[in-house]
Order: structure tokens, then sequence, then C-alpha cells
């Protein structure tokens, strides 16, 4: 387990090399997004520790495995935090795997997990958790969520990019670390997502997997034109 910080907010866990989570700091205690793979709650667990402050919040991206793996392992040591997520989130978990009407009907990539635990309340596209702002980003699942945090500008994008091998739109393969290409459910999605992320012009890209890019803008637009290329449409 390696821990990284990023400006004043944000902390990376990272296990594996290439899984991240992450906790934001607020006022109150922290706010973890992503619980990892299974086995690393005890990680997350010790990195709030060393920060001094009590996860007050846990925030999925989405229900693939290696993002809500620990879910359930850490909302159990922490009897007083919510659990947040998107209805479909939510519903992915409980072990109902139907798309919503009006999403493309798509057959559904990479694993998902079930938990047990249930959402305090359900988040929707501009809801507000702490300084964290939900952007709804369908396109490597269904469900997926990004979070921008509205102090420092920092995007929390989940699976909807990656850096890990190069930065990518979800889909886009990159063959060092080809994981979230094969796990991702629309690549037309996907890429109306990232430019709905890339427009918000954040001032920190941190992802699932790999490291943190600093004012991405620029090269935020060369993945997404790339992976339009790639993706056969226009940019
Ligand atoms: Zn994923």
């Amino acid at each position: 387990m390696t821990t990284t910080t990023y400006g004043l907010y944000c902390v990376k866990i990272t296990r594996l090399g290439v899984m991240n989570s992450y906790l934001v700091e607020e006022e109150d205690g922290l706010t973890a997004v992503d619980t990892g793979m299974g086995g690393s709650a005890g990680a997350i667990l010790a990195a709030a520790q060393v920060i001094g402050k009590p996860i007050r919040r846990v925030l999925l991206t989405h229900a693939h495995m290696d993002h809500a793996g620990s879910l359930d392992a850490l909302m159990a040591h922490l009897p007083n935090a919510e659990f947040l997520c998107s209805g479909q989130t939510a519903r992915f978990l409980a072990g109902d795997m139907r798309l919503e009407v009006g999403q493309a009907q798509r057959k559904l990539s990479g694993s998902f997990v079930r938990c047990k635990s249930k959402p305090a309340r359900l988040l929707a596209d501009g809801d507000q958790v702490g300084s964290l702002q939900v952007i709804t980003t369908p396109g490597h699942a269904p469900d997926h969520l990004a979070f921008l945090d509205s102090r420092d500008g920092t995007l929390y994008a989940g699976d909807a990019f990656q850096t890990q091998g190069g930065l990518a739109v979800s889909g886009d393969m990159r063959w060092l670390f080809p994981l979230p290409a094969w796990a991702t459910w629309y690549k037309a999605a996907a890429l109306e997502s990232a430019r709905k992320l890339a427009a918000l012009n954040p001032s920190r890209l941190v992802v699932g997997h790999g490291p943190a890019l600093e004012s991405p803008g620029a090269e935020l637009a060369v993945a997404i034109a790339r992976a339009a290329r790639r993706f056969g449409q226009n940019s």
C-alpha cells in the first residue's frame, strides 16, 4: 500500500501499484471515494488514521469489483459513516443488473460485486456531498459517477479516464494497462462523458488507475481527440 497527497484535500491510497482509492478532507472529517478491491479496507482505515480525521462518508464511482470490493468491510468499521452512490450502483450492488429505460441496452462489461451495505441516500447529477459535486458519467459503466471538488478543482474521475499506461478515455485501449478498456460498457457514452468532464476545466485529474495529472486540460483534449478517432466518431 502506498499513499500520495495532492494539494490540500486529496490523499490517494494505492494497492498493487494500480488500484486507487481516495480520501478527501473536509472540515468535519473525510470522504472516501471508492473502496478498492477486496482486502483494501485496512489500508484506507490506516490512511485515515494517519490524517487523524474520521471517515464520515463513503462514495462509489461505480460498482466494479476493484472500486466496490471493500465496501462492506470498510462500512463494518464505520458504524457512523454514510454510504452514498447512484441509484443504479445501488441496484447493481443488490444484484439487479438490469439497465434503465433510456440507456443503451448493451451488455455489461467487467466484474461487478454484490454488497450488503445500503446507501443512506442516492446521488444524482449536480448533487453536492460536502465539497464534492456529483457528475453522472455513464460509459465505462452505466452507473458511473465522477466528483469535482469545488474548492480546488480536483476531479475524481473514477474510470472515466485512466492514466496508467498513458492518459486515455475509458474504452480507448492502452496495452500497458488494458483492464479499464476491457471493462468498458459503451464507448460512445464514455466519450460523451469524457467531454463533459473536460468541459469542467479541472485543475487536477485523479483516477481509479494511474497517477494524478496536474492542469490536465491540454492532455485531456488530446486524449478525447484520440478516442474520437479510434471510436470512429468525429471530434
Ligand atoms: Zn471500472
